[in-house]
């Protein structure tokens, strides 16, 4: 069988363990099937805990299911990757974390953390389609930074906000990725991470978004 040479991965879904969703696991994951994504991270509100039904699911579906979490933090949402639930403890659970104290933490277990949609929007005059846009300065200030989301499904249909992320991510030398930030199936993959090296373990994933090979995708 040929190698695969691209995976593509939707590392930012929520389902009903949220609890600000009402996706069912299966129906996340047929909708990612169908929309040809090889893998996906849940990525639930304040718990990596609470996404563990999704172990069970691993081994039944021809994709990949990776677990992360989403904080809010004092420089906006932030995104874990590669944490292990034991060694992690659900951290940060239920409260507003100090973003830099998060990002060194996950470092040092080995993960890696990754401000979500760090953007700020607001209408206007501008001349972004009326849109003004910037990347949130509490994010510009943050120390040992590896990337950011810089594609969120949730603004698919405006590319101006991931033109001036993607910017910023160059400018930085930061890796830039994409995620659905989906709360009902149907939305899974509207925004993915294209990974030029093979993802199988969350070693694989978190090694992969350390190396920066990436690029992120409106789906
Ligand atoms: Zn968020
Ligand atoms: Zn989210």
């Amino acid at each position: 069988m040929a190698r695969k040479s691209q995976f593509r991965i939707d590392l930012h879904v929520h389902s009903k363990y949220s609890g600000e969703s009402l996706a069912e696991p299966k129906e996340i994951i047929e909708c990612a099937l169908e929309k040809g994504l090889d893998g996906i991270c849940i990525t639930e509100h304040g718990s990596l805990y609470v996404s563990r039904p999704f172990e069970e699911l691993k081994n039944k579906y021809p994709l990949l299911i990776f677990r992360g979490v989403e904080l809010a933090t004092d420089a906006g949402h932030m995104l874990v990757y590669g944490v292990d639930d034991e060694a992690w403890d659900d951290w940060g659970k239920d409260r507003i974390c100090n973003a830099q104290e998060l990002i060194d933490r996950v470092a040092k277990l080995g993960g890696i953390a990754i401000p979500a949609h760090p953007w700020h929007i607001s209408r206007g005059a501008g001349d972004q389609n009326g849109l003004i846009v910037s990347v949130d300065d509490r994010v510009a200030n943050l120390k040992n930074l590896t990337a950011i989301e810089v594609c969120n499904g949730k603004q698919a249909g405006n590319p101006i906000v991931h033109e001036i992320l993607g910017t910023f991510a160059r400018e930085q030398s930061l890796g830039a990725i994409g995620g659905s930030d989906a709360h009902t199936p149907e939305n899974v993959g509207r925004a993915f991470t294209i990974f030029r090296a093979p993802i199988y373990t969350p070693q694989h994933l978190v090694n992969a978004l350390m190396s920066k090979r990436y690029y992120p995708q409106i789906g």
